[in-house]
């Protein structure tokens, strides 16, 4: 990770915005874990730190930017100096030492976080136990920061995904609206393609159905874009089934073509079966998926729609000449 020497970060809400991109970074691979990102910055301004987490087992975000000033300018680096962290540092020993331990024999004089922890199961928060040994503490809510713990915030509290619901559609020359397959790359702007495949990125599954499967043989891989590299799961692909077939992941072959089975597996994806929606989501849950993206076809995107199941809507429309994308979140209260 290369520390921008040259940037100097004046404000909270500048060095806020690099600790969310660290954060980004993470976006996707971190399950069971959240996304955190955070930045050390000294003074004056300047960077002496970055730090991404980068899944369970693995340092902690605040923990890497401690190391990485220390490395970097001498180990009294981050005496004085003040943390950005996209979520309250915790102070708990898990796979790793409390980051809340961490931080104070750092000297480090002031944290800003964007989120408090939202587990409800933590015993003890990090905000109380850094004050408590001096240290200021300031809750600066952030609205990226808190976009990207919207799934893990969903998952730890009810044990179900974060469910987006993506659909595209092309408008024909009729001038109606038709469901465009998830095989066909006919997006008019590489920014919708990049969205889409974006969001398969942040996703730990995909949720689909069995006539998607026979009509479009969908890839599901994340391409024209980045991907994250040494992922330490294996991204799922649930299929939903509604017909009362008796169908299970052995039998999946009967009715799917063998090939598109083999290539998806060699691809690495885990192929799951689901008799519903809502078993397939509380399943979902149980094996730490956080964010689900669902790309469908007409019935499963109805049914959806219909039970008002999606957290998250993705529209893509796409013209002749320019897409028209609509991002809205469902009003779940
Ligand atoms: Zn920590």
């Amino acid at each position: 990770m290369n520390v921008p020497a040259h940037s100097r970060f004046a404000t909270d809400l500048e060095a806020m915005a690099l600790a969310v991109e660290q954060a980004y970074q993470g976006f996707g691979r971190t399950a069971p874990n959240p996304p955190v990102g955070a930045c050390l910055i000294a003074n004056d301004g300047r960077v002496l730190g970055l730090g991404s987490h980068r899944g369970a087992g693995q340092a902690h975000a605040e923990r890497t930017a401690i190391d990485q000033a220390q490395q970097l300018f001498g180990t009294n680096a981050a005496r004085g100096a003040t943390l950005y962290v996209t979520l309250e540092p915790c102070n708990h020993t898990g796979r790793t030492p409390p980051c809340t331990e961490a931080i104070a024999q750092a000297g480090i004089a002031r944290v800003v976080f964007a989120n408090k922890d939202p587990n409800p199961t933590v015993p003890g928060k990090g905000a109380e136990a850094l004050a408590a040994r001096g240290i200021q503490m300031i809750h600066q809510p952030n609205d990226a920061a808190e976009r990207l713990l919207r799934p893990f915030r969903q998952w730890i509290t009810r044990r179900t995904p974060w469910v987006v619901h993506k659909i595209a559609f092309r408008r024909t020359h009729e001038n109606k609206l038709s469901m465009i397959p998830e095989s066909q790359n006919t997006f008019a702007r590489a920014e919708s393609l990049r969205l889409a495949h974006e969001l398969r990125r942040q996703s730990e599954a995909i949720l689909t159905s069995v006539p998607t499967i026979l009509a479009d043989l969908p890839k599901f891989t994340v391409r024209h874009t980045w991907d994250h590299d040494d992922l330490s799961f294996k991204r799922k692909i649930m299929i939903v089934s509604s017909r009362a077939t008796g169908l299970t992941v052995e039998t999946l072959h009967t009715v799917l073509p063998v090939t598109w089975l083999s290539e998806t597996r060699a691809a690495g994806f885990e192929v799951l079966l689901s008799p519903n929606l809502e078993h397939a989501l509380s399943t979902l849950g149980q094996l730490n998926v956080h964010q689900v993206l669902v790309e469908a076809g007409p019935r499963l995107s109805e049914h959806l729609a219909s039970t008002r199941t999606a957290h998250e809507n993705v529209v893509i429309s796409v013209g002749e000449e320019r897409d028209f994308v609509l991002r809205t979140l469902a009003n779940k209260s």
